[in-house]
């Protein structure tokens, strides 16, 4: 039993750290990682911002060991468009967030965000312009209200007002005992999937940075916590430059544009229809979840 609470107390730790020194999500990321850290650059300027164009030229990574994992990755992402990364678990896509995230440097190659390397600039002022909805979003021990303005600690409660009916959240919200103030985390309320990732959404709306990263949860939500999701997400994305990894390929249908990563490259880029009517990979793996999803239960 001691061993299932300390990393929930240690959690809480960081969370009283982080809340105390105004940090955001991402810094949570760094205190968890257990990698060694990369470090700012002595004449580290800040990141600037303008439009939100995101390129990985001729990236190439690999975790220290001998495997290759990202094996000359190139990709721009235009401002204001969505691109989702899609592929076989394994693949290098939660690897490439973490490059974006400089957790990690590339062995060659470059990440620019307008035209700026983002070794050159301070990791603060990067990870300040990335909002993040993670896989598995967490939750604190605190109310709703609480939880959600962790997007943005200077935000006042009319500001995580908005940005909760934003992310589709009034009607769970009106149906808990106390409202916003209802306590959730692990030893409050227990949130599914759905919930918690529209948790996530709230925060990023209210952080409002301009590069979006969304790494759709694995665990399927039922149909009605998917669809919310997603139009939640959909708002959301429409005034940002976006990246998603998505695994159920009904996520992507109407991406801008639809990467498949095979063994950290590229095996195909394109909109969903040009995709499939080029019956390749993507066509396989969306025939292959079409089947999975018509399966009478
Ligand atoms: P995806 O997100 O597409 O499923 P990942 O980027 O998570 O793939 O992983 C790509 C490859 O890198 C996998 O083979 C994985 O085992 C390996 N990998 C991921 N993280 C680490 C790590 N911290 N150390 C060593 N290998 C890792
Ligand atoms: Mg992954």
């Amino acid at each position: 039993m001691l061993q299932l609470f300390m990393p929930l107390g240690f959690l809480g730790f960081v969370y009283r750290e982080i809340k105390s020194s105004m940090a955001n999500i991402e810094n949570l990321f760094d205190l968890l990682e257990r990698e060694p850290a990369v470090r700012d650059a002595d004449d580290a300027r800040t990141l600037q911002v303008e439009h939100g164009r995101i390129a990985f030229e001729d990236v190439v990574f690999n975790y220290g060991d001998k495997r290759s994992i990202i094996n000359g990755f190139s990709l721009g992402v235009e401002p204001g468009t969505r691109v989702a990364l899609v592929g076989a678990s394994g693949a290098g896509k939660s690897t490439l967030i973490k490059l974006l995230f400089r957790f990690y440097d590339p062995v060659a190659g470059r990440i620019t965000i307008d035209g700026q390397d983002i070794r050159e600039v301070t990791q603060e002022s990067l990870r300040r312009h990335i909002a993040i909805v993670p896989q598995d979003t967490v939750l604190f021990n605190d109310s709703l209200l609480e939880n959600v303005r962790y997007g943005n600690p200077a935000a006042d409660d009319d500001a995580v007002r908005e940005a909760i009916h934003a992310a589709h959240l009034d009607d769970f919200v009106s149906q808990l005992p106390e409202g916003l103030l209802t306590r959730v985390g692990e030893r409050g309320l227990k949130l599914s999937g759905g919930e918690k990732q529209r948790v996530a959404i709230a925060r990023a709306i209210l952080k409002d940075a301009p590069i979006l990263v969304f790494d759709e949860a694995t665990s399927s939500l039922d149909s009605h916590s998917e669809q919310a999701v997603l139009s939640a997400f959909r708002d959301l994305a429409q005034r940002h430059t976006t990246l998603v990894i998505a695994h159920r390929l009904s996520t992507v249908v109407d991406a801008d544009r639809i990467v498949v990563l095979r063994d950290g490259a590229i095996a195909e880029s394109g909109a969903h229809g040009d995709l499939l009517s080029r019956d390749g990979e993507y066509a396989r793996l969306w025939w292959a979840q079409q089947a999975r999803e018509t399966v009478p239960a």
